[in-house]
């Protein structure tokens, strides 16, 4: 559609010392799609998604968003420009209600108080969360905990949603369910959704396009099908190089 989006790294460069996190890494996110960042353990996902949501610079390389190049905004401006993720640690406002966390947010990005409610409703809502919207955060289980973060990251209208392995420590009934929940969310929100995940056939489910990184350096990308049987991340997953 014509309001489509696209957020795009370029030449992505990042080394701690002398490792180097990433190394001329490619890759773009088209608003209505779900790509999958996947890669053996130390790859440089997360590192990705911090360049992508301004925790982290990249020197060279560029993060272009609409093909404006937003590589030096710092992480609060990104978000505002509709680059969105979700923490590991929810970092809730933990005496709050469900519902007024997600107030919280709207209003930070400039509703009013009764538009900020409406919306944190009907985000609570297709979250699977209603049941818990005027429970205190701090009393959630972890899963649902889980979920408000997601719900949280996604009150501020983003454009992308950047989420990090978001069913780590779920069982596979929880991890089914958020994942349908995620299937949902380009068609809901007009957003692109970026997701780590480390189980291969959850990624395989909900994913449009895979992205496989493999010590820094782009291995491949292309849908599911076409990963599943390519050679290079076979062996990079089986390790015997
Ligand atoms: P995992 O699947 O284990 O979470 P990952 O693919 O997310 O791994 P990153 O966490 O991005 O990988 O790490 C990439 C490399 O950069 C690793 O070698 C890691 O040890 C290193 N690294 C990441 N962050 C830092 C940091 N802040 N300081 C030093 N080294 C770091």
């Amino acid at each position: 559609t014509s309001d489509r989006q696209t957020l795009e790294a370029r030449n992505v460069h990042v080394s701690f010392g002398g490792i180097h996190a990433l190394s001329g890494v490619d890759l773009v996110l088209n608003t209505g799609d779900i790509l999958g960042l996947i890669g053996p353990n130390g790859a440089g996902k997360t590192t990705m998604v911090n360049v992508l949501t301004g925790f982290q610079a990249s020197k060279p390389g560029a993060i272009i968003l609409n093909g404006k190049d937003v590589s030096r905004l710092r992480a609060p401006e990104m978000a505002r420009a509709g680059i969105g993720r979700s923490f590991q640690a929810a970092r809730l406002f933990r005496n709050l209600t469900v519902l007024e966390n997600l107030i919280i947010a709207g209003l930070g990005m400039g509703l009013s108080k009764s538009a900020a409610a409406a919306q944190g409703r009907e985000i609570l809502s297709w979250m699977e969360l209603e049941g818990h919207s005027e429970q205190l955060a701090s009393s959630l289980s972890y899963s649902s905990e889980r979920r408000v973060s997601i719900a949280r990251a996604l009150a501020l209208n983003p454009a992308f949603v950047l989420l990090d392995e978001p069913a780590s420590g779920m069982n596979e009934a929880e991890c089914a369910a958020l994942m349908r929940i995620i299937t949902s969310l380009p068609a809901r929100m007009n957003c692109g959704v970026l997701l780590i995940e480390h189980n291969m056939q959850v990624i395989m489910e909900v994913c449009d396009r895979i992205h496989v990184l493999d010590g820094g350096r782009s291995l491949a990308e292309g849908c599911p099908d076409k990963i599943k049987s390519n050679p290079a991340v076979l062996r990079a997953y089986l390790g015997d190089d």
